[in-house]
């Protein structure tokens, strides 16, 4: 019986493309806080699992097309 691998996956935010709106930190409080500007601040935590969708909902949500999120690649 083999172990089952989950997929997981890193959450990057443009800083250039970003405005601010803060709807990401709103859709994905898990990973996604805001500072004292309404700038987001990401958790470096891998989402993965149920957070994956989650992640996905921000992703596309965002206004700006700011947030990026990566597979990360598996160890070997
Ligand atoms: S939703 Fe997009 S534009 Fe708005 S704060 Fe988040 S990353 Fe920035």
């Amino acid at each position: 019986m083999s172990a089952q691998r989950r997929e997981e996956y890193a959450l990057r935010i443009d800083p250039v493309a970003c405005d601010a709106f803060g709807f990401c930190a709103e859709m994905f409080p898990e990973r996604i806080t805001l500072d004292e500007w309404g700038y987001p601040m990401v958790d470096p935590e891998p989402v993965s699992g149920q957070l994956v969708a989650l992640a996905r909902k921000a992703v596309s949500e965002c206004p700006r097309r700011a947030i990026v999120l990566e597979r990360k690649p598996r160890p070997v």
